[in-house]
């Protein structure tokens, strides 16, 4: 049984509180480290909206979505959990309030102070400046904050500024929820706490990368944000690129914060630009139309949108390079979408092909080893070997996994990555959070991405829902003679 140690009592404030993501997973994440016994009975949680209601009525809202939300809760653990909760009504653009909100918290004063912004990003400049203006950003409170971090690299930049105003960077916690998982953590366990695989760990070893983040929903009820966002900004600039990251680094001194960052940073900056003169090449666009999902038909995108013309892309794919010597001639195939067939997020690492084989042709083929980390749904580590076929028959090669499913290996469910998080928060830890520079790097090449496909004439290319994107994202692969890995995952 993993070792489950308590962190210091803390106050968090959820800027946001009665919003989705507060009840859909933060909360949620904090009554499971609750009735794990990792937070203190004496911690507080508020939750701010505008006001419009009071503690019980918001503790109703928290019990019926711990009841949705967290699989097996325990009646008494919710109701202990709930005496923590509480409700502060606040415009985060008006004053009225702060006074009352600010002696509240102060009542505690050498409290871990932890702030989430759970709100749209409009918001942060008022927010910070309110916590400032009443001291509240002092003896080391922490912000968290989501993404989106912007549109492109200038809005990253004002919201970054308007955090700045009140945090330095070391109390800023920028979430990817992506490095929370168990497995990118595995990574760094595979990679740096073995001696096998980082001398293969290179463009003599590997042959090619490809890193696939692909849903089965389509919009939900984002579709106001999305339209504006699109597949490349809502999950390549974050998501994809942050778990490229954690492939393609070297080694850092420590597991400290910002050694971690500096190496993650180095391969931001290599990453070869991609813009006008490369990207009908190196990139492909698809935009779901109507088709069928695990539960029927489903319309198109712009169905799902209600806003015929609009262009933006479900579906990416790119070819990516880090130019060094480490990956030289390596690509990173990145792919990700909506309306897909399976939802599944996982990283495949190919290796290169035997340079010779002493086979008899009767053996079968050889397939090249291939390192799959699975990142969901069934969290877990999968490196295919070439055996010998069991039985008689002659010799014969059979490629098989060696599997290592966490869930069924430990015997435990891994927590949710906003649970680890929350506590990294708590902890001060910022090892698995995205630092501003980062932030930047990563629109720095994202932006000329965006620039050429608006300028350029070419729209979205349109692809089936149900199906694993256009065929030009088969043909962008293929090309170079390699194929998509097959996930053998389905919705559940
Ligand atoms: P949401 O459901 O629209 O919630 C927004 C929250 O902000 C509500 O609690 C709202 O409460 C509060 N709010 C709005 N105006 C306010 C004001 N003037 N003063 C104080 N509170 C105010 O949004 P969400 O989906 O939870 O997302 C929150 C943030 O996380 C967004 O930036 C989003 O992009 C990001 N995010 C969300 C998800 C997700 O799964 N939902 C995932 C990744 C990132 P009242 O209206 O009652 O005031």
């Amino acid at each position: 049984m993993a070792e489950m140690k308590p962190v210091d009592a803390f106050d968090l404030v959820i800027f946001g509180g009665t919003g989705d993501l507060a009840m859909r997973k933060l909360l949620p994440a904090l009554y499971r480290r609750f009735a794990d016994g990792q937070i203190p009975a004496d911690s507080r949680i508020v939750g701010v909206a505008r006001p419009h209601g009071d503690d019980e009525s918001y503790r109703a809202s928290v019990r019926e979505a711990l009841a949705q939300f967290v699989k097996g809760a325990d009646t008494s653990t919710i109701e202990r959990f709930l005496s923590l909760v509480s409700y502060f009504g606040l415009d985060a653009t008006q004053e009225l309030g702060w006074n009352e909100f600010a002696a509240e918290l102060k009542s505690r004063p050498s409290r871990i102070r932890v702030f989430y912004l759970s709100t749209s990003p409009s918001l942060f400049v008022a927010i910070c400046e309110r916590l400032r203006a009443h001291e509240l950003n002092r003896d080391g409170a922490r912000v968290v904050i989501e993404k989106p971090i912007g549109n492109d690299l200038a809005s990253a930049t004002t919201i970054n500024n308007d955090v700045a105003t009140a945090f330095d960077e070391h109390h800023v916690f920028r979430i990817d929820h992506y490095l929370g998982k168990e497995t990118v953590q595995n990574l760094l366990a595979l990679r740096f706490g073995n001696v096998l695989f980082e001398p293969l760990w290179n463009a003599q070893r590997i042959d090619h990368v490809q890193i696939t983040v692909a849903e089965t929903v389509g919009l939900e009820k984002r579709g106001a944000y999305y339209d504006n966002a699109g597949a490349l900004r809502d999950m390549v600039q974050n998501h994809l690129l942050q778990l490229l990251c954690m492939v393609a680094m070297e080694a850092p001194a420590s597991l400290d914060a910002d050694a971690v960052r500096d190496e993650k940073l180095k391969v931001l900056r290599s990453l070869k630009p991609i813009d006008a003169n490369n990207v009908g090449i190196t990139t492909v666009r698809g935009q779901y139309r109507s088709g069928a999902s695990n539960a029927g038909a489903v319309p198109s995108y712009i169905e799902d949108l209600g806003k015929p013309g609009s262009t933006t892309e479900t579906f990416v794919a790119i070819k990516a390079e880090v130019d060094n010597w480490r990956w030289a001639g390596v690509p990173f195939y990145l792919r990700t979408g909506k309306r897909l067939p399976a939802r599944v997020s996982e990283i495949v690492i190919q290796f290169r092909s035997i340079p010779h084989s002493i086979f008899a042709t009767s053996a079968g083929p050889i397939a090249p080893n291939r390192l799959v980390l699975r990142l969901q749904p069934d969290e877990g580590v999968k490196l295919w070997l070439m055996i010998k076929s069991p039985g008689p028959g002659g010799l014969r090669l059979q490629e098989v996994p060696l599997d290592m499913s966490f869930a069924e290996a430990f015997g435990v469910s891994q927590p949710d990555a906003y649970e680890r998080l929350l506590l990294d928060v708590v902890r001060g830890n910022l090892t698995l959070f995205m630092r501003r520079d980062e932030v930047d790097a990563a629109w720095r090449w994202i932006d000329p991405i965006l620039a050429a496909w608006k300028s350029g004439s070419e729209m979205p290319k349109p692809y089936t829902a149900g199906t694993w994107g256009p065929s030009a994202s088969v043909a962008l692969i293929e090309r170079d003679g390699r194929t998509w890995h097959d996930s053998d995952s389905t919705d559940p």
